[in-house]
């Protein structure tokens, strides 16, 4: 039933990649190009099977077409998803592989880091098309800017709830301390945030834990500690019927994408009182330092925009409350305007 999981959807295009040599199956979801190219992170995963492969391809693309389109990005919205075998792969035919078969959409797609990938692969991507960013020559992993910008976020809500943006004291359960989690935590420390922190690979949790003191836990117990604020940084849909009556915190903001397992627990955190800051908002620090290399941004204006998440929160906790809707329903309501108001313009004579 693919082409009825497409019109729900609304992607424009979703092509399955394979070349068996290089060990490579691939699927790239390009949801929409109306505001610009798609724009999205290639991710590097073991799927169960090719139906969850092919789930997370069209939830996190048609997720950076909402991203971007806040974000005031002149882009639109993609993701790419290689499926790992048992095998461990060849790292450069596997990526050059991705590369040529982005080339073929000739700029349609414009593609980039994202979980199992590193600045290194985008090199060997780049050997194939130009249509990469996150290059060691360019403006490197977009992680810490994500980092950033979450940072920003989590002040913004702290302002909302307690009436300071200060997050000295407030205690921080954060979970998974890869890319965006450990410089996210170092930000948090140095803030004089107190932190709890978890990770399934341990080491990286101790390395966090050495840097910024924090206090270790486990990772099935990381969503149910007692704390300010939790901070999802590891995978998506860890909020849902099971995790979300367990938590004890007034706020969820984190950097991992689509954290709600679907939309209703976006209602079933309210019913809890917990604030929470949809996680395409928080999380578009990374898009946002692509700027440089995609649009030659100054980097200034970029690191503008990264730290205007924060203003970009409170505006849209305003309308929320303005318009007595949630905030994930008042930020999809922008970015869907603004996507309307691109399609306008390219639809005018
Ligand atoms: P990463 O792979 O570097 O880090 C993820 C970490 O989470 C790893 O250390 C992993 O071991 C850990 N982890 C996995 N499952 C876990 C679990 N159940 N409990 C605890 N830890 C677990 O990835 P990243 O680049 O840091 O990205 C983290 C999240 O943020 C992802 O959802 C990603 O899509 C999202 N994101 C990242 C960026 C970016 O710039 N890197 C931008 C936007 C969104």
């Amino acid at each position: 039933q693919i082409f009825d999981t497409l019109a729900s959807t609304g992607h424009e295009q979703v092509l399955f990649c394979q070349d068996p040599g290089a060990g490579y199956r691939a699927i790239l979801a390009i949801h929409s190009t109306v505001l610009g190219p798609a724009i999205g992170g290639t991710r590097v995963l073991r799927y169960a099977d090719e139906a969850q492969a092919l789930d997370d391809a069209l939830r996190l693309s048609a997720g950076m077409t909402y991203k971007n389109a806040l974000a005031g990005m002149p882009a639109g919205g993609g993701k790419a998803v290689i499926l790992l075998g048992d095998a461990p792969p060849d790292r450069e035919a596997l990526f050059r592989a991705h590369g040529r078969f982005i080339e073929r959409l000739g700029g349609t797609f414009i593609t980039g880091e994202d979980v199992g990938t590193s600045p290194a692969d985008m090199e060997f991507i780049r050997r194939e098309t130009r249509h990469v960013k996150g290059l060691p020559d360019g403006m490197g992993d977009p992680s810490p800017w994500t980092a950033r910008g979450v940072f920003q976020a989590m002040r913004a809500a702290a302002h909302w709830r307690w009436g300071s943006a200060d997050l000295a004291g407030k205690r921080v359960a954060l979970q998974g301390c890869g890319h965006v989690g450990a410089p996210l935590a170092r930000a948090l420390s140095e803030a004089g945030a107190r932190l709890v922190v978890a990770d399934v690979d341990a080491a990286r949790a101790e390395v966090v834990a050495r840097e910024t003191g924090a206090e270790v836990t486990t990772p099935a117990s990381i969503a149910r500690v007692s704390a300010d604020i939790f901070a999802p940084c590891a995978l998506g849909a860890v909020l849902d019927d099971a995790s979300i009556p367990d938590l004890q915190v007034e706020v969820v903001v984190g950097a991992a994408n689509n954290q709600l397992r679907a939309p209703r627990h976006a209602d079933a955190l309210a019913a809890r009182g917990i604030l929470y800051i949809p996680d395409y908002m928080a999380n578009a620090g990374g898009v946002l330092s692509g700027g440089v290399d995609l649009f030659d941004w100054p980097r200034s204006e970029m690191q503008r925009r990264v730290d205007g998440i924060h203003d970009t929160v409170l505006a849209i906790l305003e309308s929320a409350v303005s318009e007595g809707i949630l905030p994930s329903v008042a930020a999809d309501r922008i970015a869907e305007r603004r996507i309307e108001e691109g399609r306008q313009r390219r639809s005018a004579p």
